[in-house]
């Protein structure tokens, strides 16, 4: 899948790489490779740089989950919407989570399962066109980003560009 030649890769967790995304490899003590995003804190700030190695994508035919935040205004048939769109999509969902906060928003967390940064790049838009979504963003587990003060606006961000 990566190439790496005989080194065991997989994907880290804390920021699920797709393919098209930037990738580093950091060496594990079992000899193995775990593939980072390029821009991951957890790469970044490792201290080793030594045990960074660079990978790029090989040949991939498979998918890969993706966490995605939605923010939205909360109504009714906005779960409903979501799903139809995705379904319509042919992507499968692994999970979907609503977190209401209160004061009319909501924050939903699904995890698709995704081809590449095309893909996730087309998904995102779609998922923005919602009625009642203010922002979508590629999220990992731990590294949601904190509400954007101006509630309301569309936050755009470039998918996978560091
Ligand atoms: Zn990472």
């Amino acid at each position: 899948m990566l190439g790496t030649g005989d080194l065991l890769t997989q994907l880290a967790r804390c920021c699920n790489p797709v393919p098209g995304d930037a990738i580093v490899g950091y060496v594990t003590r079992s000899r193995g490779v775990t593939v980072h995003r390029a821009d991951c804190q957890n790469a970044v700030q490792t201290g080793e740089r030594e045990r960074l190695v660079d990978v790029e994508w090989g040949r991939t035919g498979q998918l890969y989950p993706v966490s995605i935040r939605i923010d939205s205004w909360d109504r009714v048939g906005l779960i409903r919407d979501i799903s139809t769109m995705v379904a319509e999509d042919r992507t499968n969902m692994a999970s979907i989570r609503t977190v209401e906060h209160g004061d009319s928003t909501v924050s939903v967390f699904v995890t698709l399962q995704t081809a590449g940064v095309e893909h996730l790049t087309r998904l995102l838009s779609k998922l923005e066109g919602v009625k009642g979504v203010t922002a979508v963003t590629r999220s990992a587990e731990g590294s949601v980003k904190p509400k954007s003060a101006a509630q309301g606006t569309p936050r755009r961000r470039s998918v996978g560009e560091p």
